[in-house]
């Protein structure tokens, strides 16, 4: 089947953003087709910064954005733009690299492994409180928890709860995987996406230190406890080079299970498991296996990352992450490639599984594309975000200042950018 390049942004339901230039450049191998392959012929809306790179993944148009900038308030600001640009968007995936909790809390108590990938149920801004002389506490608020997904994006996750589902998003995202080593190879990066084996992939005990364990002078002789300082050297060194010793390691289950395959030489060992849970977001970089610890139990969160909270709240999105480490000390950068080309593999898999949505017949949409709503005799187009509307629901507009406005409907919060045909005056209604 042949695909037409979109006329214009608004065809666009996909958003994919990244955060890191090789976790753009993971995502990049999977694309199936280029748009801007000989310039881009989008542009974008005025005051927007990003810039774009459009192509297609199966029947989806998509369009990718890497940010430039860590921290939740660029990320937002970011994913705004994005929204301004391509006001069609369905649907945005954060796709990268994170740490792990080596343990998910959902009861199953599964194992959790480099190059796993993680999928968001929930977002948890778990740096957003208060912080008194003794203890931290978080708040317990709307901005704190961001909140449920939108209904679109809640039943696509459900199905991924299911066996036959996660089943299904496993074997694509393993198939997937190949296609992404594959395309690498072409282009003569095959040693970059390879699985770096199990013998990489240590899990220390929360309370072994990444400290210089070989004999030495510095700070690191007086360090005995989980809070004791260690000097900034064995900071900046990796194990290997300061002595973390093996014996301390966690005995998983599902780790011997991967060397098993290994020895077999069979290619399974490198197919990562995909689990659904709860995201911590937050603009710290979690480098502590006893904070790791506490956070994932009292959140129960499975994973930490840094830019989940600032796209969460400017469109409807799912966090796709690889797990590249376990958010500790011992921190390396050995998996990121792979971790990163796990998740690009759940991205395609995912959007594999994506029903799309029947165009809206052309009389009904204004030339941009959006839905016209009819009121009395006055039509509006309005592009409605928000919780739980549906049709039949009223909103009322509460502000006929500024071409965006917030309306509110029996409790619930709307907000929408509404262009009218006719005229549009505070107190007027519209039925979706
Ligand atoms: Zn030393
Ligand atoms: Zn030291
Ligand atoms: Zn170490």
């Amino acid at each position: 089947m042949a695909y037409i390049k979109p006329s214009q942004r608004e065809e666009f339901e996909i958003a994919i953003i990244c955060g890191l230039p090789l976790e753009f450049n993971a995502v990049s191998l999977l694309l199936d087709e280029y748009w801007d392959e000989d310039g881009d012929d989008f542009g974008r809306s005025p005051g927007d910064v990003n810039h774009y790179t459009t192509g297609r993944i199966g029947r989806y148009n998509v369009v990718l954005a890497l940010l430039s900038h860590m921290g939740k308030v660029h990320t937002a600001s970011a994913a705004a733009s994005i929204r301004s640009s391509y006001g069609g968007i369905r649907l945005a995936l954060l796709v990268g690299i994170c740490g792990g909790a080596p343990r998910a809390v959902n009861g199953e108590d599964d194992e959790i492994l480099l190059g796993d990938v993680i999928i968001s149920k929930t977002v948890v801004q778990y740096d957003f409180g208060r912080l008194y002389p003794d203890k931290f506490v978080r708040k317990n608020t709307f901005e704190g928890n961001l909140g449920i997904p939108n209904k679109d994006i809640r039943n696509l996750l459900i199905t991924f709860e299911t066996d036959i589902g996660l089943e299904r998003l496993q074997r694509r995202t393993a198939y997937f995987l190949k296609q992404l080593q594959a395309n690498a190879t072409g282009r003569k990066r095959q040693d970059r996406y390879s699985y770096p084996g199990t013998a990489e992939d240590k899990l220390f005990k929360a309370i072994y230190r990444h400290k210089h364990h070989i004999p030495c002078t510095c700070i690191c002789r007086d360090c005995n406890s989980v809070s004791d300082p260690v000097c900034g050297e064995a900071l900046d060194s990796s194990c290997e080079e300061i002595g973390c010793d093996s014996i301390y390691l966690e005995p998983r289950e599902q780790l011997e299970a991967k060397r098993r395959l290994e020895q077999d030489r069979s290619d399974k060992a490198q197919e990562p498991t995909v689990h659904v849970g709860s995201i911590a977001s937050g603009d710290i970089v979690m480098r502590s296996a006893d904070e790791r610890d506490r956070i994932a139990k009292k959140e129960g969160v499975i994973a930490f990352e840094m830019e989940g909270a600032g796209i969460w709240e400017e469109l409807p999105c799912i966090v796709i992450k690889g797990i590249s480490d376990y958010a500790d000390c011992h921190k390396n950068k050995r998996w990121q490639n792979f971790a990163a080309a796990t998740a690009a593999s759940t991205l395609k898999a995912i959007l594999e599984r994506y029903i799309q949505t029947d165009k809206i017949s052309k009389e009904s949409m204004d030339p941009l594309g959006r839905e016209l709503i009819t009121q009395g005799a006055s039509r509006y187009c309005c592009e409605v975000r928000g919780e739980d509307v549906t049709q039949g629901n009223e909103l009322q507009i509460s502000s006929s200042q500024s071409s965006r406005h917030c309306i509110v409907q029996e409790g619930s919060y709307f907000e929408g950018v509404i262009q009218a045909a006719g005229s549009v005056a505070q107190g007027n209604k519209i039925s979706i």
